[in-house]
């Protein structure tokens, strides 16, 4: 028997719709490129959406077509978002920080027709331009009468662009099954692949993170996303605090702590979001500073581990409740979180930081499970790490053009390249990536967990730790460390360090010092590269 009740399809129309009815007021506050901030209220931005629409569909965009943002976090980010998807096209994100010949692949796989692009792009899209063949319109997100400079064909400025359209755009109505957003993520190896989101997984994803665990996402907050829209669509944010009615608060091209902590004071942010290597940015400009986070409440990391001494200054200095969590673009990208559970609350803090330091517990809608070389799941005893698999109505459920079948399961789920153990309370401890795992005797030394002590040492500022190729072990981990500023880290110190907090043969064989770290277009560790520029080194503890 079927219940009684509505059917609606959960669009992303929807979010627009109700954002514009019922938070006519709230704001979207940019910084734009040249510095200056810009603000606009859901009622303004909803109609320059529709005129988005407009525009874009004389330039021949049709159900289906992609079109691309090659842009940071800004308004007209923002509507290219909602017009695209709203009209029942895909909204593919660029990420910049591709390397060249990553973007020239991937604009070609998505046979993006259009690309909308922020000016301080000019000069890359310029020289790109001629690999795309699919590109029939380049916009510049720029103001009106003020192009960039730069040799493109047909070259369109988006404010000139929309002008002269409508307010009204007849939104279609869609199957909540459409795609609305294509991403492509980075692995380490091979080309990237496209994580093609549907309306119906956005809408249910936002409602998700919005609840009291996660996000916490009241009308009243202030939202800076540092996580950028190109990556894993701003962890849902452009969706959940339209659908919240938050003012949301959106750094631009800006994301050193100088510029951060102003946005923050300005706009009395009360939640950040975003990767840790930008808050150990920002709190080391605090600390130069002096300076406060007086309005913060909550701040949400992820993309990488948080380290623990991380989230203990910001609780004890800054009184900021950090809340870790896990994802994957293939995750919408939220897949857990690290809320401690009722029993916790009053756990002694040392503890507690333990827990928040983990990557944590599923959010509704997702599931998840680890498993053996075999196949077999392993138990829930917080040791046992295997291969993590997810799967729910906001995990994908395949890769755009059907690339990378091997990363699906015959019976449903999705295999994430992660390795991890799982805790009798549900809680989530990636110990490595699976390429990345240190095979030392047979036995498994975590990567994440080494580099986490690594980054407690008061004089390193960046740890990686990889595997070297052992003559008795296998393997075996070297620890390669950026100093902090202006400190000296002494190898034989920083070895002793680790006594105590991990197991003795998990600690590292040596100390490699180094002035920077190599980092994917995601800001993660590059382990491939650092791998193969140790390739030949040798380790003190091996006599070979
Ligand atoms: P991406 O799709 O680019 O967001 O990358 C997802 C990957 O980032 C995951 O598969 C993890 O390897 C890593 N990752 C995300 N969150 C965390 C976290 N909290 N701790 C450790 N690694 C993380």
């Amino acid at each position: 028997m079927h219940g009684l009740m509505m059917h609606g399809e959960l669009t992303i129309t929807t979010i627009l719709r109700h954002a514009m009815r019922w938070h006519p007021g709230s704001e979207i506050v940019s910084r734009r490129t040249d510095g200056a901030i810009h603000r606009i209220n859901y009622a303004d931005l909803g109609r320059r959406i529709h005129k988005l629409a407009n525009a874009l569909a004389r330039l021949g965009v049709k159900p289906g077509d992609r079109v691309a943002t090659l842009a940071w976090n800004g308004w007209r980010h923002v509507e290219a978002y909602y017009a695209v998807s709203c009209m029942g096209a895909v909204c593919h994100t660029l990420n910049p920080r591709l390397f060249a010949d990553q973007l020239g692949y991937i604009v070609n796989h998505a046979e993006d027709t259009v690309l909308l692009f922020d000016v301080t792009f000019a000069k890359l899209v310029e020289k790109l331009a001629p690999s795309w063949p699919t590109v029939r319109h380049y916009v510049a997100l720029a103001d009106a009468g003020a192009p960039p400079a730069c040799d493109l064909p047909g070259l369109l400025n988006y404010e000139d662009l929309i002008a002269g359209e409508s307010e009204d755009f007849a939104w279609p109505d869609l199957d909540e099954r459409t795609a609305c957003s294509l991403c492509y993520t980075s692995g380490t190896t091979g080309n990237p692949k496209g994580v093609l989101f549907d309306h119906r997984s956005q809408v249910i994803h936002a409602l998700s993170v919005s609840g009291g665990d996660w996000l916490c996402l009241r009308q009243r907050d202030s939202v800076l996303p540092v996580v950028p829209m190109f990556h894993a669509c701003a962890w849902g944010l452009p969706y959940a605090g339209l659908m919240n009615g938050v003012k949301l608060v959106m750094p631009g091209h800006g994301l050193d702590g100088p510029n951060l902590c102003e946005l923050i004071d300005a706009e009395k942010v009360t939640l950040l979001a975003g990767v840790p290597t930008v808050w150990l940015e920002m709190l080391r400009h605090l600390k130069a500073t002096g300076g406060r986070l007086d309005s913060v409440e909550r701040l949400m990391v992820g993309g990488a581990a948080a380290p623990r001494s991380m989230i203990q200054t910001l609780e004890e200095e800054y009184d900021v409740r950090v809340v870790h969590g896990w994802g994957m673009t293939e995750l919408s990208p939220v897949g857990t979180l690290s809320v401690p559970k009722a029993h916790m609350q009053d756990w002694p803090a040392e503890k507690r930081y333990a827990v928040q330091g983990l990557q944590g517990r599923p959010l509704y809608g997702v599931d998840m499970r680890i498993v053996d070389a075999d196949g077999r799941e392993l138990p829930h005893d917080g040791t046992a790490a295997g291969a993590l698999q997810v799967r729910g109505p906001w995990v994908a459920g395949g890769y755009y053009r059907g690339d990378n079948p091997e990363s699906f399961t015959a019976d449903g789920w999705f295999n994430t390249g992660d390795v991890a153990a799982i805790d009798a309370e549900g809680f989530l401890r990636l110990t490595d990536r699976t390429k990345d795992v240190i095979k030392s005797g047979g036995e498994w030394i975590s990567s994440i967990e080494i580099e986490n002590v690594a980054v407690s040492h008061p004089a390193v500022q960046e740890a990686a730790c990889i595997a070297i190729t052992h003559s008795k072990w296998g393997e075996r981990p070297l620890l390669v460390v950026v100093p902090k500023a202006g400190a000296a880290v002494d190898k034989a110190d920083l070895l002793a360090f680790f006594e105590g907090k991990v197991a003795k043969w998990w600690i590292p064989d040596d100390v490699a010092v180094v002035e920077e770290l190599p980092h994917t277009a995601t800001g993660k560790l590059y382990k491939l590269g650092l791998r193969e520029r140790f390739r030949d080194f040798v380790l003190p503890t091996d006599a070979n």
